[in-house]
């Protein structure tokens, strides 16, 4: 098979993951053509053989050698865990400019830490995702140079973006580079590092979020349509996480008006609109950065509002800037233990580190880790797994789907997050069991 045989395999199969990379390195010939669609790349015409070889090297629907990948940045240094990946130090943290903890997806540690890597000359450019200013209502990879562009990107976006569009932008750039992405993204920045490539040469440090999943550009559609609104080109301002941790989905119209849900009600478009391939990815804690940030998510840190985040050191030089970063006062760090860096995202860990193993195994089509089958998955779970596909195959017909587009969205929101904590209770003991 060519190449571009399995970039063309991974796209129609459902394999990829939108990193953007096949078409930063596609030279005009690859092309994503429907951004508020399905989001895939179009293949136009034959490619050359030496940019189909440079865009699949770079995909990361497939072939992901997280064990190659581990050794090539860690070389066995450091501790390793089976959920989380590579460590050298595990922290609850928070930006202490106060500000920027409330305007920032969870406590403003990537954020102020781009911000920091600037001011000290260890970087010139971050490459971020912001939003896009002449199309609101799309995200926008770009590369910061200053503090008030590392600010404007900041927040999640849960919805599926293309950061390594960028490629050429990073390869043409002068100076050092701090790269920001989710897992998928990461892995093939990764990949084209381990091969030497040019496009990824200014990229010193990655520091990044813990993923769970992403959303089609459907869900925004979605969550207008319960609010009466057609056009989502209307849309001026969206932001997933407004406001007081863990924030609110947000959508301001052109006209004014505002909608906004509480962050647990919104997720109630995750079954709906979530991307399938997010189904069969085993990596929750960005496990090939330099720093992964995720939402700090326990009873302790939750009851007391304002934004925590786990933050993992994972190699000398990531350390090294969250302790210079705490000794002149930019952030603070708790240290935290092995357990509870597993119990705070264990609903996740069980859902990538075995769930998905058990969908990659149904799969014709699979992506291919290089990481054993994980032991001890017991019937119990088997059959949550069996029960879940059930409910998700009801929730995405399209009379369901139709019928929550026209209910109000905070009633859609309050019910699903009821029914979440009651699915969350039957299933914690076999979820949590042996984690
Ligand atoms: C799609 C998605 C799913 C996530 N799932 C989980 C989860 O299940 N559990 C969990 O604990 N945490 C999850 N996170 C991470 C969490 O939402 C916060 O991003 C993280 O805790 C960092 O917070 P912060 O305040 O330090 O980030 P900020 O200081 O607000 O900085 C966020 C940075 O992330 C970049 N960014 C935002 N969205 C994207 C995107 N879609 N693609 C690439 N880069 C982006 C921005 O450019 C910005 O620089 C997810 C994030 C995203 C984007």
């Amino acid at each position: 098979m060519t190449n571009q045989e399995k970039l063309q395999q991974v796209i129609d199969n459902d394999l990829c993951t939108r990193c953007g990379s096949c078409v930063g390195l596609g030279k005009g010939s690859i092309e994503f053509k429907d951004k508020t669609g399905r989001y895939l790349p179009g293949i136009k015409g034959q490619l050359n053989a030496k940019d189909a070889k440079e865009a699949w090297s770079a995909c990361s629907g497939q072939e992901v050698n997280f064990p190659a990948l581990d050794s090539f940045l860690f070389n066995g240094e450091g501790n390793h865990h089976k959920y989380f990946g590579t460590y050298r130090e595990l922290n609850i943290g928070f930006t202490t400019n106060f500000e920027l903890r409330r305007r920032c997806g969870s406590a403003g540690v990537i954020t102020s830490t781009l911000i920091w890597l600037l001011e000290e000359k260890m970087i010139q450019g971050a490459v971020v995702l912001g939003m896009s200013e002449k199309e609101p209502w799309l995200t926008k990879p770009f590369i910061a140079t200053s503090k008030e562009d590392v600010i404007k990107a900041s927040q999640s976006k849960y919805v599926i973006s293309s950061v390594n569009e960028l490629l050429p932008e990073m390869e043409a750039f002068h100076g050092n580079l701090a790269y920001v992405g989710l897992p998928c993204q990461v892995h093939s920045i990764r990949k084209l590092q381990k091969e030497n490539h040019p496009s990824v040469k200014n990229i010193k440090y990655i520091i990044a979020p813990y993923c769970g999943l992403n959303l089609h550009f459907s869900s925004i559609k979605s969550f207008l349509r319960s609010h009466g609104k057609k056009n989502y080109k209307d849309i001026a301002d969206i932001k997933f996480r407004h406001g007081e941790w863990p924030g609110n989905m947000r959508v301001e119209m052109k006209d004014g008006s505002v909608f906004q849900l509480p962050k647990f009600h919104s997720n109630y478009l995750i079954p709906f609109h979530m991307m399938k391939r997010c189904l069969v990815c085993v990596d929750v804690a960005n496990e090939f950065t330099d720093i992964s940030v995720g939402d700090a998510w326990a009873p302790v840190y939750e009851e007391r509002g304002k934004g925590f985040s786990i933050v993992i050191g994972r190699s000398e030089k990531g350390v090294e800037i969250l302790h210079k970063m705490k000794e002149e006062g930019i952030i603070d760090l708790i240290p935290v233990n092995v357990e509870d860096t597993v119990r705070m995202h264990s609903h996740m860990y069980d859902n990538k580190k075995r769930g998905a193993f058990l969908r990659i195994r149904k799969r014709r089509y699979q992506p291919d880790y290089n990481l054993p089958f994980p032991e001890g998955i017991g019937f119990k779970r088997r059959f949550f797994e069996f029960a879940m596909n059930i409910i998700m195959a009801i929730l995405r017909t399209r009379f369901v789907t139709s019928l929550v587009d026209i209910l109000p969205s905070n009633v859609v929101g309050k019910t699903f997050n009821s029914f979440k904590i009651f699915w969350k209770r039957i299933t914690y003991t076999t979820k949590r069991k042996d984690l």
